[in-house]
């Protein structure tokens, strides 16, 4: 048995993710790339890598990785390239996407012999949350001034419009679709790609799949382009829980159960975006689950369960891996969890576990 703390992905709950991307990319005629930004366990892309047509980047180390770990089709952005890193990055790539029309018009000569591309922005989006709109204002994410989309022409054959934010409403994005049809269709109907990028929610439970590829497929035909999506989240969601025990039980004026991980080390998200842990809600015994940090605000969230916790109890926080393993530090110098696969047959497989010279190697 793999000590607590650590991340446990379910290969099956994962193919069933990657069925119903498959199902998508053979209706609609899009290609399926994995955002790494968004989930990069490396050991878990055996499962992934036949369901899906390769991976995008946003640094040069993600671009490495999804190279060399992934491999199949992958895809180089970065919101600004260096002089330093740009050679390597071209090597590494099938398609570059540059920014910017300064980064582009800098680096074009450089990447002739592979695919160039160029970030639009539409200027809407579908975020909620400022941090993460890249709609916001002053966005420095991509091009949208016709005049330099225009210029970019002749350098580029492909566009890629990420605009889409955990969006599991369908006839939303149709609309929005249309909106990018009407203002920048003249400049699509010239290229031979196009990039939707992430943030559809469409592995999401009774989401209309088929109506999004139908939708995909319109798009591509009307325009004769090569759709491309490039889904973070939605490959990943629901197929993993971060896996820990109690420490301690505390009561001051509520049931605090102190475990053996932390919100700030091993699941960021949740105090960037201000969320708590999806726990159950329904049962009798009700628990703050609290980190182990000296952070005071270190909480999980709030949950009810059926039996009470004991020192010992093993608690499962769900959604564990999307935006989650790849954010992991050392605050606090918490053990780092490990990282296990809960294969088809139930075997628990530990992929990956840290120890303190990994601790002492981060810094010096
Ligand atoms: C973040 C990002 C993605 C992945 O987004 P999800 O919401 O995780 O699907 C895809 N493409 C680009 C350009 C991104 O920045």
């Amino acid at each position: 048995m793999i000590p607590t703390p650590f991340y446990l992905i379910d290969e099956a709950r994962l193919r069933d993710n990657m069925r119903k991307i498959e199902q998508l990319r053979q209706r609609s005629g899009a290609k399926a790339l994995l955002a790494l930004k968004c989930f990069a366990t490396w050991g878990a892309f055996d499962i992934m890598r036949d369901y899906m047509d390769g991976t995008t980047s946003s640094s040069l180390f993600e671009l490495r990785l999804g190279r060399e770990k992934f491999g199949e089709e992958t895809h180089a952005y970065s919101v600004a390239w260096s002089d330093q890193e740009i050679d390597e990055a071209i090597s590494y790539a099938d398609k570059i996407i540059f920014n910017s029309l300064t980064q582009l018009e800098r680096f074009a000569d450089k990447a002739q012999h592979i695919e160039r591309g160029l970030r639009l922005n539409p200027r809407f989006s579908t975020s909620g949350f400022d941090l993460a709109d890249p709609a916001r204002p002053f966005s420095r994410l991509g091009e949208w001034n016709l005049d330099r989309l225009h210029h970019a022409l002749p350098l580029i054959s492909g566009v890629m419009i990420h605009y889409n934010c955990e969006n599991s409403d369908f006839d939303l994005f149709d609309q929005q679709l249309s909106r990018i049809e009407t203002d920048f269709g003249p400049i699509i109907e010239r290229l031979k790609w196009v990039s939707l990028g992430g943030g559809i929610h469409f592995t999401g439970e009774g989401y209309p799949l088929d109506r999004l590829a139908d939708r995909l497929k319109a798009f591509s035909e009307r325009f004769s382009v090569q759709v491309f999506l490039e889904p973070g989240e939605a490959s990943i969601t629901q197929t993993t829980t971060l896996e820990v025990s109690v420490l301690d039980i505390l009561d001051n004026g509520k049931q605090i159960a102190i475990v053996d991980s932390s919100t700030e080390a091993h699941m960021l998200d949740l105090l960037i975006y201000r969320e708590t842990a999806k726990f159950p809600q329904s049962g009798a015994h009700r628990y703050q689950i609290a980190g182990k940090t000296c952070l005071a605000g270190d909480i999980f969230g709030e949950a009810a369960f059926d039996a009470p916790l004991e020192i010992g109890s093993r608690v499962s926080i769900p959604d564990a891996a999307g935006y989650t393993m790849v954010k992991k530090n050392w605050f606090n110098g918490v053990n780092m969890p490990a990282i296990a696969i809960r294969q088809q047959d139930g075997t628990i497989r530990p992929v990956r576990e840290f120890t303190y010279e990994d601790y002492l190697s981060s810094l010096s």
